[in-house]
């Protein structure tokens, strides 16, 4: 069966939530033979998100899901967690794009890895997605192993080294993670996660 949990109907904020727009995805979903949908928008933009419109666009052949891909801060649990008890959502994705305050995933703040220890960087990423798994807030670990983005690797041990230690957790929690192909797109050109994570798992 094939699947896509991770479309963002508003993008970065530039589209809305119309009929017309959506219904574009709808259609495009079918004719690829997508047979469910994950219409999930980043938190900040929840408010743009019409849940009247998602319900009244439901079809009888592809099932539609509502989410949220919501980024993890350490703190924020609590206003995580009335978030998602204040939506009718299907299906919560839980992402780390923050490290501290660095939008490490943004072109604009890329260059912050050159002034950082690679595998300082790598074990700060991954104690983050440890708090994410163990915060049982979320359906969904949204691209695991985002901090490879622009190609850059761990030195003093191998990714796999990094993120093994939390794979045993992610396994004894009711969570999924998704197999995200956005990397293929970028420079790292690999999907999230890897393969060789996907094959531990
Ligand atoms: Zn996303
Ligand atoms: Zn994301």
């Amino acid at each position: 069966m094939l699947v896509d949990y991770h479309v963002h109907v508003v993008a970065h904020g530039e589209y809305h939530y119309r009929e017309e727009w959506l219904n574009q995805y709808l259609d495009r979903a079918q004719q690829r033979g997508v047979q469910a949908i994950g219409l999930v928008e980043h938190d900040q933009f929840k408010e743009r998100i019409d849940w009247r419109l998602i319900e009244a666009l439901k079809r009888t052949d592809l099932h539609i899901a509502a989410g949220l891909e919501i980024d993890f801060v350490p703190g924020r649990e609590e206003s995580i967690k009335r978030m998602i008890d204040q939506h009718p959502l299907d299906f919560v994705m839980g992402s780390v794009h923050f490290i501290n305050d660095w939008a490490f995933d943004h072109p604009d703040h890329r260059a912050g890895f050159d002034a950082l220890d690679i595998d300082q960087v790598y074990s700060d990423y991954y104690v983050l997605i440890d708090k994410l798994v163990k915060s049982r807030l979320f359906d969904i670990i949204g691209h695991l192993d985002l901090i490879k983005i622009w190609g850059h690797r761990p030195i003093k041990k191998d990714s796999l080294q990094h993120v093994q230690p939390i794979l045993h957790s992610i396994k004894a929690s009711p969570m999924v993670i998704e197999i995200n192909s956005a990397g293929l797109r970028k420079p790292v050109q690999e999907m999230y996660p890897c393969r060789q994570i996907i094959e531990k798992m």
